[in-house]
């Protein structure tokens, strides 16, 4: 803007043709300045997110400490300790996933990936918790070609996020229904719930990183925030994208789409994303 920096740099050159080439070449700053500002960004949230658990089992400790003669009481601290760390460890695995895909734009090694099996492996990850909940998992597909290029690993991550989301944010005796679905270039997965659903001004900021709804809530479920922040990267990693609808208090659908593997073809390298 006007009074900020300019966020467009001007190089010129006399190329070695004579005075009368001069080359003007014309750099956008504006990029490397935000891919920067996202970088501290994350630091600073990372060290956040990462003080509460660690403060959190810090003061569970005293409290074994000071409960040595109550083995219930201990109990009941070591318990809660062990809770704390089994989320430590998710926040830890997911904030070195989000890292290595905010790295790295595109795929190093795309495999061809049916997108039906990646799909009944993501509900197999989080069947247990459904179950718990007495919430119905299904998987359903048409009789198209569901193959793309990507990662499997990184696809059922994807899903098992969107899945496990469906279930955490839905009461029980609801039903999760995942669809696989071949369409003209594209391959689509959409997880639809009957859950609490999302209002419609928070629809956008739920993909940033550690962007909660309802924070309390979310850290309730085992929540990191950052669980649609990996969909979204792993989407565009793909060439694809992910969208939501959702009507609060009737239910959410996230659709993941991703370009057919139709041909053989291996996929264009995608546009480069940071958020
Ligand atoms: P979290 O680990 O908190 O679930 P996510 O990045 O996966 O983080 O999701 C961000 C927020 O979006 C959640 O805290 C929740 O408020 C909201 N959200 C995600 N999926 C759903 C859903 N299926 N239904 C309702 N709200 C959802």
């Amino acid at each position: 803007g006007p009074l900020g920096e300019p966020s467009f740099v001007v190089h010129a050159r006399v190329a070695p043709l004579g005075a009368a080439h001069v080359l003007l070449l014309v750099e956008d700053r504006t990029q490397a300045r935000r891919v920067e500002e996202v970088r501290r960004d994350f630091v600073a949230n990372v060290s956040h997110e990462l003080k509460t658990p660690v403060g959190g089992l810090a003061l569970l400790s005293e409290a074994v400490l000071d409960a040595h003669d109550d083995p219930e009481a201990v109990a009941r601290f070591a318990r809660r300790m062990q809770v704390e760390s089994t989320r430590l460890t998710r926040l830890v695995k997911e904030i070195v996933d989000l890292s290595r895909l905010q790295a790295a734009d595109t795929l190093t090694d795309p495999q061809l990936v049916d997108l039906v099996p990646v799909a009944r492996e993501a509900v197999d990850a989080v069947r247990v918790t459904a179950e718990d909940k007495r919430i119905a998992l299904v998987v359903v597909s048409d009789c198209g070609d569901h193959q793309v290029w990507g990662d499997h690993d990184l696809l059922v991550t994807a899903v098992r996020n969107l899945v496990g989301n469906a279930v955490a944010y839905s009461e029980s005796g609801t039903r999760v229904t995942v669809r696989v679905a071949a369409g003209d270039d594209l391959v689509t997965v959409a997880v639809t719930d009957q859950g609490l659903g999302i209002p419609a001004a928070e629809r956008e900021r739920i993909f940033e990183r550690f962007y909660r709804v309802d924070g309390a809530r979310s850290r309730q479920t085992g929540g990191t925030g950052l669980g649609l922040a990996i969909v979204k990267h792993v989407s565009s990693n793909h060439g694809g994208d992910v969208a939501v609808w959702s009507e609060p208090g009737q239910g959410s659908t996230f659709t993941v789409r991703l370009p057919a593997a139709i041909g053989g073809r291996a996929p264009e390298p995608s546009a480069s994303s940071e958020t």
